[in-house]
């Protein structure tokens, strides 16, 4: 049960995602979680190395914002300004279910068996994306506060990191990441 939630990489933040091993696996689409991973916390800003490495993996795949939330516009002005589409679902839309990762597949026309999800939590974003057939990646969550549901579930997913004995892989400097 645990191995559902444990995820194929890990890496330090989101520009760590090294995009010539995704295209080794056969991966030709991503599915981008928001929260945490492409901003902080219900932020619309994106950090320039984000946006960078967002630029380039856009010359090479198939890209999807796909967060759990019901403030929408938030999220699509991330998407509009990375040119990327969003998919915003909250209920039992959301990720860990199945609708969330469908939809996100759906718009970029992409496969699961074809597909990544990068996402900082290992229960919304792994657990579902495994269950789906994705490939995922996990990214240490973006510095500073968060919904206060996930505050809860931190101490686990380090335990289960832990018991794993998983590391981030790039670069480890824990701060400086707005
Ligand atoms: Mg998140």
């Amino acid at each position: 049960m645990l191995e559902l939630l444990r995820p194929d990489l890990y890496v330090a933040s989101l520009e760590d995602v090294d995009l010539d091993a995704l295209a080794a696996r056969g991966i030709k689409g991503l599915l981008i979680d928001r929260d945490k991973t492409l901003t902080a916390w219900r932020s619309r800003e994106v950090s320039a190395a984000r946006r960078e490495w967002v630029a380039a993996a856009r010359e090479r795949f198939a890209l999807c914002v796909v967060s759990n939330t019901i403030f929408y516009r938030g999220v699509r002005a991330v998407g509009d300004s990375l040119g990327v589409p969003v998919v915003v679902r909250w209920g039992l839309g959301r990720k860990p279910f199945p609708g969330a990762f469908r939809a996100g597949l759906a718009r970029i026309g992409v496969a699961p068996n074809e597909a990544a999800m990068i996402g900082d939590q290992l229960l919304t974003d792994i657990a579902g994306a495994k269950l789906q057939g994705l490939f995922t990646v996990l990214v240490e969550p973006v510095q500073g506060r968060e919904f206060p549901g996930t505050e809860l579930i931190r101490p686990l997913e380090r335990m289960l990191l832990r018991r794993w004995g998983l590391h981030p892989q790039g670069r480890s400097d824990g701060d400086q990441r707005p």
